[in-house]
């Protein structure tokens, strides 16, 4: 939910808007994969300046984790990612679908999965309809 926002980090959205689309936000009362009617796509948000704290203070694992490899950018995984504790979210994009199963993103994800279970964490992926735990 950044949507061309400030250089705060060391990456930035570019003109990624998948949080703007992929999660539901009931703030907005929108569904999940349906898009923030404040939302341009290819551009950003429409009430940047005024955008709510639920927007602001997110920041997907991409743009906080330098560690994750290039080919994480939600630009070209097409995958939104965040952590809660041990848990590790993907939405990805139902426009993709086989993506999150190809590689290298398959394995990646399965080495997650393996290094949180001790923890009793795991990784569970939506696509549009469908839900994966890994
Ligand atoms: S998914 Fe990540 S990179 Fe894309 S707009 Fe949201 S915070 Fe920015
Ligand atoms: S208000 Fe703006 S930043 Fe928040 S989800 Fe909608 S378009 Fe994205």
């Amino acid at each position: 939910m950044c949507a061309i926002p400030e250089n705060t980090e060391s990456r930035t959205c570019g003109t990624c808007t998948l949080c703007c689309r992929l999660p539901d936000i009931s703030y907005f009362d929108k569904s999940a994969n349906a898009w923030c009617t404040h939302c341009i796509e290819g551009q950003g948000c429409s009430i940047y300046e005024n955008r709510p704290a639920l927007c602001r203070d997110f920041l997907c694992l991409w743009r906080t984790d330098d560690s994750l490899p290039a080919e994480w950018d939600p630009a070209l995984s097409k995958m939104m990612i965040y952590q809660q504790g041990p848990q590790i979210t993907v939405l990805a994009d139902p426009d993709h679908p086989d993506l999150w199963r190809s590689e290298p993103y398959r394995s990646q994800l399965e080495s997650w999965a393996a290094k949180a279970e001790p923890s009793g964490g795991y990784v569970i992926v939506f696509c549009g309809e469908e839900v994966y735990k890994i």
